[in-house]
């Protein structure tokens, strides 16, 4: 939307009280982040009294979801486009198309001509490789609101990634609602390892990183090329979900908590030094007290590097909130109390594991002066995905020139907290090919 829009002649805001028209693109996937969109709409909606704001847009998973009840109940919004209005977005900035523009069948699919403005710095880049999801998993709504799943064509996909790599970038990170399971609609396979090992030639890249992988569809072709191509971060984001059987089955994923473990065992020893990180839904209709100790054991022996953990969001349209009807919902107070208890677990584990990487030398990405620490630098390593994971922190050995954010540099971790490392700079791998320093456009969000 900010390359079509940028396209058609329009400059970006850099803040939203000094915008003739102001775009929020929402999220309606659970409670929090329907009312995070909500709470949004409502603030920037204050500029078309208190700013220059002539025209509100909303697009987005909140509007395909309730596109009636949001034009009943914000008169303040100008247009609502759906999540696969993509291409109408400078149409409704212009007040050219209808108030209600939200397609009910979204069959959007971005390419490399589509005009792209990155709203991220250049040395980093999300290339989304195929749209909508065909699975069944009970707790989720994206399916209904994505669309069924479309895979993009490998040739336009390697050449995003070339111009992006050709602009600066040197991580790259593929992303879809179900990436593992890419080519499978357009003849039946799954074609990631290939295009992974395509796009794995690209010169320039360092780091190709993969989100997510799902269990089912995670291959040994997959693996192998993970294990093989210098250029694929050593690091598996696969959302397992839960561990015991009666839960997985309630949240038809397809695999049995037996199937798992065998999965995180096979991943280590096919992928020697691999970043394995993994999510978990607590409070699913149907988890009992027992089941949860089960998933609690399961995190203890599994020592993942990194754990996310949700608690579970009842969503109208779901097969789990049928579920919870038949079932009832787990309170949430023990909800919360659940999620904590497996974090407490996981936190352990993450610092002994942190403790374990002091003296190592590192190969740091600079992503530009921390904000958070007394340390004068931060970055991330091959094992941090941006905005999930954790930071290394980077002081200076004497004599070493100040990084520039994009540069890869080597760094010697001398501490650690729980999620977070300390390291000092030794020398630069390769600095950055970017021009300037990185300005980040104002896109708002999470
Ligand atoms: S694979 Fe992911 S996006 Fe698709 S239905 Fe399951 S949880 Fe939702």
């Amino acid at each position: 939307m900010l390359g079509l829009t940028d396209r058609a002649g329009f400059t970006i805001a850099r803040a939203p009280e000094d915008a003739d028209a102001i775009v929020i693109n929402t999220c309606g996937f659970i409670g929090e982040a329907k009312e995070e969109s909500i709470d949004t709409i409502l603030e920037m909606a204050r500029y078309k009294s208190d700013g220059a704001c002539k025209r509100l847009v909303v697009t987005g998973c909140l509007t395909q979801r309730y596109a009636g009840d949001l034009a009943r109940d914000m008169p303040e919004v100008d247009h609502f486009l759906g999540s696969g209005d993509v291409d109408k977005i400078v149409g409704a900035i212009r007040g050219q198309t209808p108030r209600d523009g939200v397609s009910m069948d979204p069959a959007y699919l971005y390419d490399d001509v589509t005009p792209r403005l990155a709203s991220l710095p250049a040395y980093t880049a999300y290339v989304k490789i195929a749209e909508g999801c065909d699975r069944p998993c009970s707790f989720c709504i994206i399916p209904k609101l994505r669309g069924g799943q479309r895979s993009r064509a490998a040739d336009s996909i390697e050449r995003e990634v070339r111009d992006l790599v050709a602009r600066g970038a040197v991580e790259i990170n593929l992303v879809a609602q179900d990436l593992t399971t890419y080519g499978k609609d357009i003849d039946g396979e799954l074609h990631l390892a290939t295009l992974v090992r395509r796009l794995a030639r690209v010169e320039g890249l360092r780091w190709l990183r993969l989100h997510y992988a799902y269990p089912t569809a995670t291959t040994d072709a997959l693996l192998d090329v993970i294990a093989e191509e210098p250029r694929v971060a050593k690091y598996i984001d696969m959302p397992l979900q839960h561990i015991d059987d009666d839960v997985l089955k309630k949240m038809r994923r397809g695999h049995v908590g037996k199937t798992s473990r065998a999965l995180v065992e096979k991943i280590r020893a096919r992928i020697p030094g691999v970043t394995l990180r993994t999510t978990f839904i607590v409070g699913h209709p149907g988890e009992t007290e027992d089941a949860f100790a089960r998933l609690c054991d399961f995190v203890r022996e599994a020592e993942f590097d990194r754990v996310g953990v949700f608690t579970y969001s009842n969503e109208e349209g779901t097969h789990a909130a049928k579920l919870a009807e038949e079932l009832g919902l787990v309170g949430a107070r023990d909800m919360e109390r659940r999620r904590r208890a497996l974090m407490r677990i996981q936190r352990q584990i993450s610092r002994r594991k942190m403790k374990a990487a002091i003296g190592r030398d590192l190969e740091v990405l600079v992503e530009g002066p921390s904000e958070e620490s007394e340390y004068l630098f931060a970055g991330r390593h091959e094992g941090q995905a941006p905005e999930i994971d954790g930071s290394v922190f980077l002081a200076l050995a004497d004599g070493v020139k100040p990084p520039r954010a994009g540069d890869l540099v080597r760094a010697r971790v001398t501490g650690y907290a729980d999620y977070d490392l300390a390291a000092t700079v030794v020398d630069t791998i390769a600095p950055t090919r970017m021009k300037r320093a990185p300005a980040r456009l104002p896109v708002l969000g999470a």
